[in-house]
C-alpha cells in the first residue's frame, strides 16, 4: 500500500480509538484564522490554536531521560499507534495538530535533535508523500522536544510553499537529483555554521516537499528562538514561538487576545527578530 494511503487509514482508525486525537482534528476544522498580505508576494496566515498552549510555553526539553521522554515508545499514549519508516522511524498522528494530517516522526532511538545527514531521510519521506510538507525544527528554533530526534509532516498548503521574501530569509534548493540536493544542503549548512560557530548546529527550520518531480528544500536560518514580544508583560505580550510552519507563513497563536491583536507590524517585527539575514 502507498504510504499516503496507509497514513489516511492510520488517521481514520486512530480517530475512532483515540478521543484526544478525534477532538483535536475537529477543533482544527473550526479554527479561527486571518490572513495578511504583502502585495501579492507573501501571504501570512495567523491561526488561533489554544491546544498548542502547553507546548508553546514549555522550554525545549533537553534533559529528558529515555524513561520519561514522550517520544520514546514505552511512554507514548497507550492509544497511539504508528507506521514504521526506513526501519528507524515511526510515523505517528500528532494529537496537537496545526496542519491537516499532522504527523510526528521520531527516530526509534533517543538521540538529540540534530540534522546531521538526515536531510536524505526527509527527501525520501517527501518523495513518498507528494501531498505533504516534511519539516524539521532545530533545538533552539521551535522544537518543543530537543533531546529525541523527530521530523514532522502535514498536508501542503499554498502559504507554506512561498519561499524567500524580504520579510525573512529563506534559502531554497531545487533539483530533480536527490544527491545534488543533499550536496547543496551540506553547502548551506556549512555556510550557516560559519555564521554561528558557537552553536552545535546552526539555528534553522527546514521544509522539504516535492514540486512535481523536483525536490525542494527551504531553509529558514534563525538568529533567535523567540521574538521579544514573547517575553513582554501585559498588552505588549504576544505568545508566539516560531517553528518551520510559522517561518514559512502560518503563525500559530495560542491565546485569543494575541490572535485578535496581532497585526502586520507585529508580524514584521517577529520575522525581523528571529530570522537570520543572509546575503
Ligand atoms: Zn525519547
Amino acid at each position: 500500500m502507498q504510504l499516503q494511503t496507509e497514513i489516511e487509514h492510520l488517521f481514520s482508525t486512530q480517530q475512532k480509538e483515540w478521543d484526544q486525537l478525534r477532538s483535536a482534528v475537529r477543533q482544527l476544522d473550526d479554527m479561527k484564522t486571518k490572513t495578511f498580505s504583502w502585495d501579492d508576494q507573501l501571504h501570512v496566515n495567523v491561526q488561533f490554536n489554544p491546544a498548542r498552549s502547553a507546548l508553546m510555553e514549555a522550554s525545549p526539553q533537553r534533559e529528558n531521560k529515555p524513561g520519561v521522554c514522550c517520544l520514546c515508545e514505552p511512554n507514548r499514549p497507550a492509544q497511539q499507534r504508528g507506521i514504521p519508516f526506513l526501519d528507524k522511524y515511526i510515523i505517528l498522528c500528532n494529537p496537537f495538530p496545526i496542519l491537516r494530517n499532522h504527523l510526528t516522526i521520531p527516530l526509534f532511538s533517543h538521540v538529540p535533535q540534530r540534522m546531521g545527514k538526515k536531510i536524505r531521510d526527509m527527501l525520501t519521506l517527501a518523495e513518498q508523500l507528494p501531498d505533504y510538507v516534511v519539516f524539521y525544527n532545530g533545538p533552539d528554533s521551535g522544537a518543543s522536544i530537543a533531546d529525541h530526534f523527530h521530523l514532522q509532516a502535514g498536508r501542503k498548503m499554498p502559504v507554506l510553499l512561498q519561499g524567500d521574501h524580504e520579510l525573512r530569509s529563506c534559502l531554497t534548493i531545487e533539483s530533480e537529483n536527490k544527491n545534488e540536493v543533499e550536496e547543496l544542503f551540506d553547502d548551506v549548512l556549512h555556510y550557516l555554521k560559519g555564521r554561528q560557530p558557537e552553536k552545535e548546529e546552526p539555528m534553522m527550520n527546514v521544509i522539504t516537499y516535492m514540486d512535481k518531480n523536483s525536490y525542494r528544500v527551504q531553509v529558514f536560518p534563525r538568529r533567535a528562538h523567540r521574538p521579544s514580544c514573547y517575553y513582554m508583560e501585559g498588552k505588549e505580550k504576544i505568545l508566539v514561538s516560531p517553528g518551520a510552519i510559522d517561518m514559512a507563513g502560518c503563525i500559530i497563536t495560542v491565546r485569543e487576545e494575541d490572535f485578535d491583536k496581532i497585526e502586520k507590524q507585529h508580524i514584521i517585527e517577529i520575522f525581523t527578530q528571529v530570522s537570520l539575514p543572509v546575503i
